[in-house]
């Protein structure tokens, strides 16, 4: 069989990198080889950059808001229609089970068609202003959008910045993560049958240090729309400095779930559980820390470990499973070196804290849920993004004490709160640093909220009408109405 190879989609055209070089791609969960995909330069980059430049001022840049509506919506159908492939190929590539990735591909769809909609809403302004002028804004696309994006969410973190960057009326250059590059091509393919002209989105494969980092570095992109790790945004945000871009930063996080002593005790446990171990920990807004007041904090511990022990890790195609493969081998010597360093801190370990072997677990990348109790607030494990399915669970006793720990790290993306005393939940919404709040539940995505982060999780929000503004320039608008220019200087001509 010859194997599958992703290649670049440049001006529409499927094209192999300039210079040859390739990059494999595997299946976590089975070690298999998926083929490989391009492993793009500068030249790459350069193409599709000038690609990009040339539909934005050709006719992508003429279509009216209304075409651009319609190819969004022409691409949501598709998506939809072709949802279960895609979850497969994603699931085989990242290693999460299909059921899930489903679901996320069907939020993919949501996000386009939201977008579609918002598309014509877009307008200016007609600020009131002194009597001699009248004045108006109008809204610009910002120009050629490049767009990073990481491996744990990858059809579904494509889709938040394509649609709307689409919707502005921006060009796109998207560089998917080197880990899981499969489904960008179905993505790509889709929004050119669509009905986007050639250019208008591009695809650039390859390794962050090489085509992500040309992408940012590129004079001819306008904004970079970046989602990933806070060291690499940090670099990313120093580079776009050079030529002043655009940029909007997705980053980590280390988010807390809080645990008052009036929350339902097994609504608390549920939700924390699906808070930890969704994608096995590998979300952005993971809640790896749960907070439990001293009240609860036993019956607490011991159910969400109980509860843990029934999550079954296993194929990501089977449909019981309910965690499936880290989403690369490199994952796992990292999971172990977290679990170390707690050990030595302190830490009990209550259940995991090992790799998953023998019999198919041999052959993928299988890390068993981990619940870890009694580490210091100073602890590897309590500051660190872990990324992985390892939760620490800790006690505390006054509000104050409970808002002090959770803000007590550099992230800020997402918390939750389980309490039913609406006063004291007021308190905590108001004190806790984060980008979002969620009340007795851990569910934090949904098109139409603002998604991002507080602190050294980023800024700049996504799925949301405000995240259009981050993909267009403001153009201020002033004309004189006396019939005469000012002259204050006074003089005669
Ligand atoms: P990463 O930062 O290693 O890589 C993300 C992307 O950046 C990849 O496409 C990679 O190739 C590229 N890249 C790497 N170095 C680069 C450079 N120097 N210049 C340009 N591009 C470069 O992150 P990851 O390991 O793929 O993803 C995990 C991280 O993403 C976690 O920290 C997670 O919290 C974060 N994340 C954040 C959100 C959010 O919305 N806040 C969502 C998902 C993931």
């Amino acid at each position: 069989m010859t194997e599958k190879f992703y290649p670049n989609i440049i001006n529409a055209e499927h094209v192999p990198a300039a210079g040859g070089k390739t990059l494999d791609i595997i299946n976590p969960a089975t070690g298999e080889s998926l083929g490989k995909a391009a492993a793009s330069g500068h030249d790459d980059v350069d193409r599709a950059v000038k690609a990009a430049r040339a539909a934005l001022n050709g006719k992508w840049g003429r279509l009216p808001a209304s075409g651009r509506t319609k190819i969004l919506f022409k691409a949501a159908e598709l998506m939809n229609a072709r949802a279960k492939e895609i979850a497969e190929l994603e699931s085989r590539n990242m290693g999460k089970p299909m059921l899930h990735v489903l679901g996320e591909v069907k939020q993919a769809v949501e996000d386009f068609e939201y977008f579609a909609g918002a598309a014509t809403k877009v307008a200016g302004t007609v600020p009131p202003v002194h009597g001699a002028f009248f004045a108006y804004t109008v809204k610009e696309p910002v120009g050629v959008v490049g767009a990073i994006t990481p491996w744990n969410y990858p059809i579904m973190l494509e889709s938040w910045k394509v649609a709307p960057a689409l919707a502005a009326g921006c060009t796109v250059v998207l560089k998917p993560s080197e880990f899981t590059p499969i489904s960008a091509n179905v993505l790509v393919e889709i929004l050119h049958e669509a009905g986007c002209p050639e250019g208008t989105v591009n695809l650039i494969h390859g390794f962050g240090a090489d085509a992500g980092a040309a992408l940012v570095n590129h004079p001819g992109v306008d904004k970079i729309t970046f989602t990933g790790g806070t060291e690499t945004g940090r670099a990313i945000m120093k580079a776009c400095a050079n030529d002043i871009k655009r940029v909007t930063l997705e980053l980590g996080g280390k988010s807390p779930a809080i645990v008052l002593d009036d929350a339902k005790l097994d609504d608390a446990v549920l939700g924390s559980l699906f808070g930890i171990f969704y994608a096995a920990g590998q979300s952005c807004d993971a809640r790896s820390r749960i907070y439990v007041h001293e009240k609860l904090y036993d019956s607490f511990v011991e159910k969400f470990v109980a509860a843990t022990k029934k999550l079954l890790v296993g194929n990501p195609l089977d449909k019981a499973t309910h965690i499936g493969a880290l989403a690369h081998p490199s994952r796992l010597p990292i999971m172990e070196s977290f679990v170390e360093s707690a050990k030595k801190e302190g830490g009990k370990i209550l259940c995991g804290g090992h790799r998953l072997t023998g019999g198919d677990f041999d052959k993928g990348c299988f890390y068993a849920p981990t619940v870890i109790v009694d580490l210091p607030h100073s602890a590897r494990c309590v500051q660190e993004e872990i990324f992985g399915p390892i939760v620490v669970i800790s006690k505390f006793t006054t509000d104050e004490e409970a808002i002090a720990l959770a803000n007590g790290v550099r992230y800020g993306l997402a918390s939750a709160i389980f309490t039913n005393d609406v006063t004291r939940l007021q308190k905590f919404v108001r004190a806790l640093q984060a980008g979002i709040v969620a009340v007795n539940t851990t569910a934090t995505a949904l098109p139409g909220l603002p998604f991002g982060g507080f602190k050294q999780s980023g800024f700049g929000r996504e799925m949301a009408m405000e995240t259009l503004e981050t993909y267009l320039e403001s153009k201020t608008v002033l004309m004189g109405v006396t019939g005469k220019p000012l002259n204050p200087f006074g003089i005669e001509l």
